[in-house]
């Protein structure tokens, strides 16, 4: 092909879309990432960049901390897990049920999906998108303070007409203070009062420079409701997620974390996980929060049985031994004695904290000495 659009390149390159637009730009070429370039100004670009083409080194690699770090050669590419937020109203809700329905139902045996709390989607390139069916800031940051960082790319939802308003901005802040980069959505384009232009602007106050004005923050213009230019958002999403090179290893006892939990009258407790490293199989004996179970049976996002998962991927797990919070830890060990060692040691933990920070009370005092 004599064309190539600058997103691919960027990736064949690996540099960020967002260096080529700007280099574009300096060349006096107003282009954004999804449109195309010629192949003298493709080759153009490769020069300007070639004494510094960037390669990943192993220190860049974002690996779990914990101790046993899997080793570079176990790990492959794993999908993206995204959260999208913004203001009430905006579009978060509309926009994930566009996505789902656009991509899920097609192809799919029954095509019945299910509300487990997060979902994946598949692209027409294969590559698969995991989305927390939880919007908003409050699921986010929840998650965020008990430890559980599972989100790699914020979806910021401003809808067209409306622009920034007060949750934007918050949402702007928590998925800085994350350090989580970000996509803007620009919804609601459909409507006559669209100004999408001022979303761009109005967001260079929060020091976010978008793409189209010459910056690195990948924004799309979007219609939740027509379904307009979906793909390009999810694009977008996949484009980043190249550059953020995720990884696991799916070759190891699995730890994931819960995001959604509940009791359920017929079968018992439930948690939506999203399994992080590792693959997680029916039988696997495990220890979540300060409980321990064994996975009786798990059920993706369309209400199928399945008998593994592995990174990035959401099932709802059978067999847990109590409710879990969201944001506990799933950890897959050797056997029933490791695992009640394993619980009984984070109670002990989770005993200690709660009696070290809760002070005292007055009552509690003089029912002691009484
Ligand atoms: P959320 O509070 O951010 O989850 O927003 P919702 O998805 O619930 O949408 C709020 C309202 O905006 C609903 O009435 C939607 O139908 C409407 N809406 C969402 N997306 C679009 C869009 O792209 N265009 C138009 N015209 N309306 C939209
Ligand atoms: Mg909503």
């Amino acid at each position: 092909p004599d064309s190539i659009t600058v997103g691919e390149l960027a990736n064949r390159m690996s540099e960020k879309a967002a260096d080529l637009v700007k280099s574009l730009f300096k060349m006096g070429m107003m282009v954004t990432v999804n449109q195309a370039i010629d192949q003298d100004t493709a080759e153009l670009l490769v020069t300007e960049f070639g004494h510094n083409i960037k390669r990943v080194s192993e220190s860049d690699i974002d690996i779990d901390t914990a101790a046993d770090v899997d080793a570079d050669a176990t790990l492959t590419a794993r999908p993206p897990v995204v959260t999208i937020m913004g203001h009430v109203d905006h579009g978060k809700t509309s926009l994930l049920d566009a996505i789902r329905g656009e991509n899920v139902v097609s192809g799919e045996a029954g095509g019945i999906t299910q509300h487990i709390g997060a979902y994946q989607v598949k692209l027409p390139s294969g590559d698969r998108v995991t989305f927390l069916d939880t919007p908003g800031h409050e699921a986010f940051s929840e998650m965020r303070a008990r430890g559980a960082n599972v989100t790699d790319i914020v979806v910021l939802v401003v809808a067209a007409d409306d622009g920034l308003r007060p949750q934007t901005v918050e949402a702007i802040n928590h998925t800085k203070a994350a350090g989580v980069p970000m996509i803007v959505a620009i919804n609601k384009i459909d409507k006559p009062e669209a100004r999408a232009q001022r979303v761009r602007e109005e967001l260079l106050q929060h020091e976010i420079v978008v793409e189209e004005l010459g910056g690195d923050v990948q924004d799309v213009e979007v219609s939740a409701l027509q379904k307009t230019n979906l793909d390009g958002l999810l694009e977008a999403i996949a484009l980043q997620a190249e550059i953020l090179e995720l990884r696991a290893n799916p070759d190891r006892a699995a730890e994931g974390t819960v995001i959604e939990a509940k009791l359920d009258k017929g079968r018992g407790p439930l948690a939506t996980v999203l399994v992080e490293r590792g693959t997680l199989r029916v039988g696997d004996i495990f220890v979540v929060g300060a409980a321990s179970g064994r996975v009786r049976a798990m059920i993706d996002d369309h209400g199928r049985q399945v008998k593994e998962a592995g990174p990035a991927m959401p099932v709802e797990v059978l067999g847990l031994g109590a409710v879990p919070s969201a944001g506990d830890k799933l950890t897959v060990v050797e056997n029933e004695a490791r695992a009640r060692e394993v619980a009984e040691y984070r109670q002990t933990v989770l005993d200690r904290k709660r009696t070290t920070a809760a002070p005292m009370s007055l009552e509690h005092m003089f029912a002691n000495k009484a």
